[in-house]
């Protein structure tokens, strides 16, 4: 056995015990990083280690500080686990180990890549033909759609980004919910756009039809791009698409849609009435890496014009092989060398087919409703959210209440659940991501939340 396969079965042995693991062990770390650091050694070796032994070393001194991210009572921020098909297919991404940068030199994640792009499309019912961007994550993906959408509509108004950049350009308006997420803002920050205008929302995180007609009128015809959500994170709210897509194309906007676990709603016949209307926007970005439950790193930017992406991320370099007539990857993405991030789609795409996806969103749902109902029988708790989708916002009393739950749910350790601030209110904001939740999960989580709120 060479030293690479003694370091590959030592690696293989260690993960296999963590994901044993994860249905008994507490989700919140046991170590602190100074105790990890401890483990590790902090001094840089004078010389080679074989490489098993380093993979022993760094997963035995890490486990204690790792947290359970991937176990089915992990509820904090929005965050996946690793599907079985997907987690194996990337450890096989490592392997193999294909730069995906150019259409014709990797065969297989071309192959992959084409087929990956027409199911998502397919099972999240945008227009086929769109251009599909496998990014780092949603913050990417919104990047990358919404660099298309700058460089197209000041292309419409005679100005050419690629050419003369931002200085001098005619004035770019971008409207937003008050509910947006933050990705959004700093993507815009990347873009040279500075702060969005933000339109009113309602209680729930929707952008107000009326208040973003109003807004589109103001200020006479200029360029402009509009950024919908499907999928609040705190309320898992999706804006009326309906009513906004059609008014905003009415003035000339480019719409975008943030719909970084939201958008999955679409694969499912009970959830997709949220998303009706979405599909008539220009592009829309969303996360593999949450609701699709593949590891992390992957994020999809789709945009309705392949054209307007290629001319935002496109280039050409003499060393570069090109595809002319089908485009490269690269053009899609802002980045060069990247990860087979088609594979790990592919795989979990073809293990779940398009009634496990469906089954896989209506389950988390299914698990954020009884969340929901547990915490309203609790005295002294309310949920604050119309619960539509993954997401549940509760409180416990006044915040000083809320926050003590909180800590003491940490101490507990059955579950991981993140605080937040919601409507001027600290809340216990609950996400449903996982693949691996079951009901048992739901109900020893329920009963930890009743005894830290008692
Ligand atoms: C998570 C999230 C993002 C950012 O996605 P990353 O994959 O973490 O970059 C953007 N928008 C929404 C609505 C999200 O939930």
């Amino acid at each position: 056995m060479d030293a690479r396969e003694a370091a590959l079965r030592q690696a293989y042995g260690h993960a296999v015990r963590w994901l044993a693991s994860l249905s008994g062990r507490r989700v919140p770390a046991r170590a602190s990083v100074e105790e990890v650091v401890r483990a590790l050694g902090p001094d840089l070796p004078d010389g080679p280690s074989p490489p098993a032994e380093v993979v022993d070393l760094l997963a035995t001194a890490c486990e204690p500080g790792l947290t359970a991210f991937p176990s089915g009572r992990f509820y904090g921020f929005v965050v996946g686990g690793g599907e079985p098909a997907a987690l194996a297919a990337d450890w096989l991404v490592s392997a193999w180990d294909q730069n995906s940068v150019m259409r014709q030199v990797s065969p297989a994640h071309t192959a992959v890549e084409d087929i990956a792009e027409a199911w998502l499309l397919e099972l999240l019912g945008l227009p086929g033909g769109s251009a599909v961007g496998f990014t780092t994550g949603a913050t990417m993906a919104n990047f990358t759609c919404l660099a298309a959408a700058r460089d197209e509509v000041l292309r419409r108004a005679g100005w050419d980004v690629a050419r003369d950049g931002l200085t001098g350009a005619p004035r770019l308006r971008v409207l937003v919910g008050e509910g947006r997420h933050m990705a959004i803002d700093l993507a815009l920050r990347y873009l040279g756009l500075g702060r969005p205008e933000p339109v009113e929302a309602d209680d729930q995180g929707r952008i107000v039809p009326e208040a973003l007609v109003r807004a589109l009128g103001d200020g006479g015809p200029a360029p402009t791009v509009v950024a919908l959500q499907a999928g609040e994170i705190h309320s898992g709210a999706f804006d009326p698409f309906r009513e906004t897509v059609d008014a905003a194309h009415a003035v000339g906007a480019w719409v975008h849609i943030d719909g970084a676990f939201g958008l999955w709603a679409a694969a499912s016949p009970r959830y997709a009435h949220l998303t009706e209307g979405c599909e008539r926007a220009d592009s829309w970005a969303t996360d593999a890496h949450k609701t699709l439950n593949v590891p992390y790193d992957c994020g999809l930017a789709v945009v309705r014009d392949p054209g307007a992406l290629r001319a935002a991320m496109g280039l050409h370099g003499p060393y570069l092989i090109h595809d002319d007539e089908r485009g490269d990857p690269f053009e899609k993405v802002p980045e060069l060398s990247r990860r087979g991030r088609a594979f790990t789609v592919w795989a979990v795409l073809r293990s779940l087919g398009r009634s496990g996806v469906a089954a896989l969103v209506e389950r988390l749902c299914r698990h954020a409703e009884a969340f929901a109902e547990g915490i309203a029988r609790i005295d002294g708790a309310r949920v604050l959210n119309d619960v539509v989708f993954t997401q549940v916002c509760a409180v416990f009393g006044d915040d000083g209440r809320t926050e003590r739950v909180l800590s003491r749910l940490l101490d507990d350790g059955t579950a991981w659940i993140s605080g937040s601030t919601w409507r001027d209110r600290r809340v216990m904001r609950i996400s449903v991501s996982n693949w691996s939740t079951t009901d048992e999960d739901v109900a020893r989580t329920l009963a930890a939340i009743r005894r830290c709120a008692a």
